[in-house]
């Protein structure tokens, strides 16, 4: 799930994966792992540089057929440097779309529209049970096998509200080819077997199954799953919303699977639904990158297609929502939150207004663009009228332009708000919307958010191939015309054109569309006491239906089936018959741009010389000397407000209208890095982060030294919405990043620095964050903050990091030389904390949810130290065939893994799990576990999990970041090379070393933390004394 302001941010480079798809738990993760938290908050922020392609001569024309494939549409897309190639497979009218374009990251996905008419979750359990192995390949979960046999850098399935896809990327020609084999025999040639889907759907089954008294219960890993997804009150707001506004066709239905519906679906229902659904005529392939085409064309028409024949697929079609004569009313139920706002404020509300047909393409485009006129920044007028009177927490996460269906939606709402200010919201909004109506738009604003889409498109993201997939999927889906779609610049100077000849022309559009609309829906939720109660007595009374249904016979299959599932989950898999990369395929390491280091002003500058598509990145490393303990724990806060309070010489609305007309933004953030060499000690640091269109450069360095030199805090009213927002949208997260929490509260246990970081980042800042507002008074947080600022910004505390063109790096030189000697100079006083080990605890932050997310941590070895890479390469193998295996396939988790980070931890989690102290218990017994399946740790194991660490390793970086581990942490590539070589030299006896250095014996410095119901049993289970934390 995206956050809000990265969904306001994004006008046309819209939304990858919205809120309403339901997507599996197996996305690769990057690089270094930084922090848990890091690595998955930058894991798509990284991406090679595609370059220009100059008159390339193509093979494929239109009207020729290839494989069987007609091509009928060949487009150079000039704003990308790309061509794109539509392809129809003449047999069973597949379309195939490729995009030809210099980037190493290829990319294959193939997709199925997907219409579901009830809320079973049919085609997300299909989706679950196609990878269960197919007729090829009968290996249960294939994905997470070939996690470990493969360098994806992207490999996962997803169920959209009506369609359901299959996307993997990777770097490696031989690892496209052997992924591109199973996913296609997965899709097209699935098993499905019953005993599968009783695993992956639901099953009746005894609470222990060796035990025929104890008490039958539901029980299978989609069911488990949506359990956990609707334990995310923002989920169930997004779902609700979808599901009100447009009622009549599939969107009425959760095509993820309602919990109390799953139990309704049969085995039989699924199969059917597979052979209609899954044909080659309701499929859409893609292909991207660098790579021979005609290689695909083969296999698919060799091995899939040329036996099938072609069958209309309208019946698959969504059509159009009939508009309503009259605006709709709906409220719902949420659970209470214990870690959100007071109960009086759990509120939320929207305002959904349906919009245009998804194929519409210039129309949808405007009206997105509208819509972030209308929403984000504090120019806009919804943020100016509804967010700024401070009366709720903030746009809650359904906020945005909804693109993701067939007609589009334009949704605005907030989150923690009390009932009685439900009224004023949508008078607020009634009345902002007719203003703009008669008033119109400030040109200045409209030009910063034209100018900001425009600078999205020269900006490279190291995974383009996937997020252009991503966002043409549901365009794809109707049939819409992705291919003009990617011709950004003609639609926005279209619209250009369009505004300048009709002064009015955004007015209409809101008239049109936001005034004389009557499809709108109202959504309510408000928070209740007996949400779970009346979830479990409606579970219950499911299950006594199915119960009353059953006689002994029934009773004792069901009993059979356990143990046969039970014997079939412990099998010993044959991953054998899966294709794996081999060490010559990945020997040499990626080719990165060099990077120098110079002093500038006796400032350590480090430098990146690389095409970056004329924008240049610049980013700015202070490290933290001489704060207090409460100047540190407001660290975040300052980095989350700096740039939007506004400066002595602009105040906030002008501020904010100059960043986003010039730049890409101006982003604080701070950092805590143990020393990668000893772990003895750690020290703090804040980074800001820009990048801008070369031309912008001198304005860039300007805006960045009016905010260091003339920030402001003493708006004081501001200050405190800002600070309520952010308590509220840092509570939104918890549930669905569960496992990071767990890490980082475990992580917390284990010493000092880890401590630091869970309380400026983990469950406990929010707890502190809660009680430091009540506790103070705003001029006091101004005075703070103004401190830290007068403290923190000092040209001798400072280090630099400039990645830009070659041609162009003298003049950035230049310009960054005058900012430095503006900056202020005060002693140098570069201070690290000694870092200090705790003794074991134990501990469990009590959270109203249905499931658990585990953790353990303890100190193992630093990055530097020689041990590291074979940990990390023992953590992959324990995550392949040790926790996977016996926590999710066998106990029912969403998730489970173990990893090493940089500064020495090694953790073990679970993510969305039923259990507590049993997962507990399997993370204790790794030991053990170690050394029963000694066989199991053979030449073949610790390759595939070294290929894992690689897929890390070697992820691509975007030419903006490239540097970046080096710039934080100051391990040079150098070290990185012999990092990555010394990995994969990693032995059977190092791992054996390892095994017995840091496993054998329980460490002396180890936290558990669970993040969960409560249970009061856990003492006595775990034989440990648990603090507990409600
Ligand atoms: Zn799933």
């Amino acid at each position: 799930m995206l956050s809000r302001s990265k969904l306001l941010r994004s006008a046309h480079l819209k939304i990858l994966r919205s809120r309403l798809i339901t997507s599996c738990f197996k996305s690769v993760s990057t690089f270094m792992e930084i922090s848990g938290d890091e690595a998955m908050k930058t894991s798509h922020k990284q991406v090679n540089m595609p370059s220009v392609i100059h008159q390339r001569e193509y093979k494929y024309a239109e009207g020729k057929v290839y494989h069987g494939f007609r091509c009928e549409r060949v487009e150079h897309i000039s704003d990308f440097e790309l061509t794109s190639f539509t392809l129809r497979h003449e047999g069973t009218g597949t379309e195939l779309w490729h995009i030809d374009r210099n980037d190493a990251n290829k990319v294959f996905s193939i997709s199925f529209r997907t219409t579901p008419f009830d809320s079973t979750g049919l085609p997300h359990i299909l989706e679950h049970l196609v990878l269960c192995g197919s007729k090829k390949y009968p290996v249960r979960d294939p994905f997470f096998k070939m996690l470990n046999r493969s360098v994806a850098t992207f490999m996962n399935a997803m169920t959209g509200p009506d369609y359901t896809i299959y996307p993997f990327s990777t770097m490696n020609e031989m690892d496209y080819r052997n992924l591109q084999h199973i996913y296609l025999d997965a899709v097209f040639r699935p098993n499905l077997t019953y005993l599968d889907f009783l695993q992956e759907g639901w099953r009746l089954e005894n609470e222990d199954i060796h035990d025929q008294s104890t008490p039958i219960v539901i029980k299978g890993v989609v069911y488990n799953e949506m359990k956990g997804a609707f334990s995310e009150n923002a989920q169930v707001f997004g779902q609700n919303l979808l599901n009100n506004i447009l009622p009549d066709h599939t969107y009425g239905h959760v095509s993820g699977g309602n919990p109390l519906e799953i139990p309704n679906l049969s085995h039989i229902e699924l199969v059917d639904f597979h052979r209609k659904y899954y044909h080659p005529s309701n499929s859409r392939i893609y292909s991207y990158g660098l790579l021979d085409l005609s290689k695909t064309l083969a296999i698919l028409d060799n091995e899939y297609l040329s036996e099938q024949s072609c069958i209309d697929n309208s019946f698959s079609l969504t059509p159009q929502q009939e508009r309503w004569v009259q605006p709709r009313n709906v409220h719902i139920f949420s659970r209470l939150d214990n870690m959100g706002a007071t109960i009086d404020r759990q509120n939320q509300i929207a305002i959904a207004l349906l919009m245009c047909d998804a194929t519409n393409i210039q129309e949808n485009f405007e009206l997105q663009v509208l819509s972030e006129i209308l929403i984000r920044g504090p120019n806009s007028v919804l943020y100016k009228n509804i967010i700024e009177p401070n009366f709720s927490g903030g746009y809650n996460q359904s906020t945005g332009y909804l693109s993701d269906t067939k007609d589009t939606a334009f949704v605005v709402g907030l989150q923690d708000i009390r009932v009685e200010n439900f009224t004023k919201f949508i008078e607020l909004f009634d009345k902002t919307i007719s203003k703009a109506m008669n008033d119109g738009f400030e040109s200045q604003h409209v030009e910063s958010v034209l100018h900001n889409l425009e600078l999205s498109l020269k900006h490279q993201s190291p995974y383009f191939g996937n997020t252009l997939l991503f966002n043409s999927t549901a365009l794809w889906n109707h049939e819409g015309d992705i291919v003009s779609n990617l011709r950004v610049s003609e639609m926005i100077s279209r619209l250009r054109a369009r505004i300048s000849q009709n002064k009015s022309y955004f007015q209409d559009k809101i008239k049109q569309y936001l005034v004389n609309n009557n499809h709108r829906l109202t959504l309510t939720m408000s928070p209740d006491g007996l949400y779970e109660k009346t979830f479990k007595v409606a579970e219950l009374e499911q299950l006594n239906q199915k119960l009353k249904a059953l006689n002994t016979e029934m009773l004792e299959k069901i009993y059979e089936n356990a143990f046969m599932l039970d014997a079939f989950q412990k099998a010993k898999p044959n991953s054998d018959v899966l294709p794996c990369l081999t060490i010559n395929d990945v020997i040499d390491p990626p080719k990165r741009p060099k990077i120098f280091i110079q002093s500038i002003q006796n400032v350590q500058t480090q430098i990146c010389k690389v095409s970056t598509n004329d924008i240049t990145y610049f980013k700015c490393l202070f490290n933290i000397t001489g704060l207090s303990q409460e100047e540190t724990m407001l660290l975040p806060l300052f980095c989350n407000v700096i740039s939007v309070m506004g400066t002595s010489k602009y105040n906030y609305r002008e501020l904010d209208k100059l960043i986003l007309s010039k730049t890409g933004g101006i982003d604080f953030k701070f950092n805590l890095i143990e020393d990668v060499k000893d772990a003895k000690s750690y020290w703090l640091s804040v980074m800001m982060t820009t990048h801008a269109l070369d031309k912008n450069i001198p304005d860039m360095f300007g805006l960045c030294q009016e905010l260091i030199h003339n920030f402001r805090f003493d708006d004081l009213d501001r200050l405190k919405m800002l600070i309520q927002n952010y308590i509220s949208n840092m509570s939104v997260g918890v549930a669905s990043s569960g496992h990071l929490y767990a890490m980082l509260g475990a992580t917390a246990l284990v010493s000092n620095a880890g401590k630091l970081k869970s309380l400026l980042s983990g469950v406990d800042h929010i707890e502190f964050m809660k009680n430091f507002v009540q506790n103070t008074n705003m001029v006091e947080v101004g005075d703070k903050l103004r401190l830290i600022g007068t403290k923190l910004f000092n040209k001798s505390n400072l280090r630099g990091a400039i990645n830009c063109t070659e041609s162009y790096f003298p003049l950035a030189v230049s310009h960054y030389r005058n900012f430095l000697e503006a900056l202020p100079s005060f002693e140098k006083n570069k201070k690290s904390s000694k870092i200090h080990f705790y003794d074991p605890s134990c501990q469990h932050y009590v959270m109203n949810i249905p499931v658990n997310y585990c953790a353990k941590a303890f100190f193992a070895a630093p990055y530097m130290h020689q041990d590291h890479p074979t940990l990390r390469v023992l953590a992959k193998l324990l995550s392949a065939k040790y926790l996977l295996p016996v926590v999710r396939e066998q106990n029912g988790a969403y998730g489970a893994g173990a990893k090493i980070s940089t500064d020495g931890i090694f953790s073990f989690y679970s993510y969305r799990d039923p259990h507590s102290s049993k997962t507990l218990h399997v993370f204790e017994k790794t030991y053990d576990w170690l050394r029963s399946e000694r066989q199991m740790i053979d030449e073949q194991s610790i390759f595939e999990a070294k290929l894992g660490v690689l897929s890390q390793l070697d992820s691509p970086i975007a030419p903006g970041n490239i540097g970046v581990d080096y710039f934080l942490y100051e391990v040079s590539p150098e070290y990185f090379e012999k990092y990555r070589s010394r990995m994969l030299s990693v032995t059977i006896e190092d791992l054996q070393d390892a095994i017995e250095k840091y496993f054998r014996k329980p460490s002396s410095h180890y936290g558990k933390c669970i993040l969960g119901p409560a249970n009061k049993h856990l003492d006595l289970e775990t034989s440990k004394k648990w603090k507990i934390i409600v």
